[in-house]
């Protein structure tokens, strides 16, 4: 390894706090957990970002969703407050991930025994194997089960039907409403998983992602994920591993090494500097934003892909 190189894993190793970058803002939080006065509808929780805009795509004007894991703070750490319990005693459904995303879970359906519990992962074929460089993660399960269904936008699809066929056996009067709903939101999943394939069908294969949040969108689009830490997002790359991950770029002519919300994004631009390359956002849709929907962050994800993959 050149002296450069091993300058540079010092220095990301010894020097960068992988600190979470805390972007709580009150007045946005506000916007997702104002709960409605009109009693008729649903009062619905939704685990993490991608699941309250699926429920809210399908439930619309019927359902009044809000958001547990606040926007930005990341998903992984996150235990409910006193006052979130609170939410969560006076909600009529809770959506969650599932497949061990949810380590807060365990207890809940203690506080509330009439809450119904939708489990959006329900007939999902759940990946289990873990490659050379894709440890498991803090969030997976004892099974070592991967979670990370919502960044396909295929399995996507199933969360959505999962949520739909939820409501209406809680409100059948609107089945035909949730399910027009869902149609519809499904279609534009249809769209972009089209635009996804299409774009990235022609270019190379492997791309250095930050954590492994990746597997089951790089296995729908024939891509191969490498990682920077080898598990949660807060864990630090270890010297060994930012040596593999810088001998493998080398090895794979590897320009663009991704980073992802709320970790230092010096870390994978110090990488990238050692290639010659450059650091881009590959965001595993964890860290909730308000003002963007899962399908624009997906097209972001997108175009960086493209930068990294088809040039
Ligand atoms: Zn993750």
């Amino acid at each position: 390894m050149f002296n450069q190189t091993r300058a540079a894993i010092i220095a990301i190793v010894l020097i960068i706090p992988l600190s979470t970058i805390a972007m709580w803002n009150s007045t946005r939080f506000q916007e997702f957990t104002e709960t409605s006065v009109e009693n008729q509808k649903i009062v619905a929780l939704a685990s993490f970002y991608p699941l309250y805009e699926f429920t809210k795509e399908v439930g619309k004007d019927k359902v009044d969703v809000s958001l547990l894991v606040p926007p930005g703070i990341e998903p992984h750490d996150w235990e409910p407050s006193i006052q979130d319990l609170q939410r969560i005693q006076q909600a009529d459904i809770i959506i969650i991930n599932g497949i061990g995303f949810e380590n807060w879970f365990k207890d809940i359906e203690k506080l509330n025994s009439e809450l119904t519990i939708i489990d959006s992962s329900n007939g999902i074929n759940i990946i289990k194997e873990v490659n050379s460089d894709q440890h498991k993660d803090s969030h997976l399960d004892a099974s070592l089960a991967d979670p990370h269904i919502w960044l396909n936008p295929s399995l996507a699809k199933i969360q959505v039907k999962n949520i739909a066929e939820s409501l209406i056996e809680l409100d059948p009067d609107n089945s035909l409403y949730y399910h027009d709903n869902s149609e519809n939101y499904i279609k534009k999943l249809d769209v972009l998983d089209s635009k996804i394939r299409n774009e990235l069908s022609n270019c190379s294969k492997d791309f250095v992602a930050f954590h492994n949040a990746f597997i089951y969108f790089a296995k729908e689009y024939g891509l191969n994920q490498h990682t920077i830490v080898s598990n949660e997002p807060h864990g630090e790359p270890t010297s060994k591993t930012l040596e593999k991950i810088i001998n493998l770029a080398k090895e794979m002519k590897i320009q663009v090494i991704f980073t992802e919300e709320g970790v230092d994004k010096r870390t994978s631009e110090v990488i990238a500097k050692e290639l010659g390359g450059k650091a881009l956002t590959l965001s595993p849709l964890e860290i909730s934003e308000t003002n963007t929907s899962y399908i624009e962050k997906m097209e972001a994800n997108l175009v960086n892909l493209k930068e990294a993959l088809c040039n």
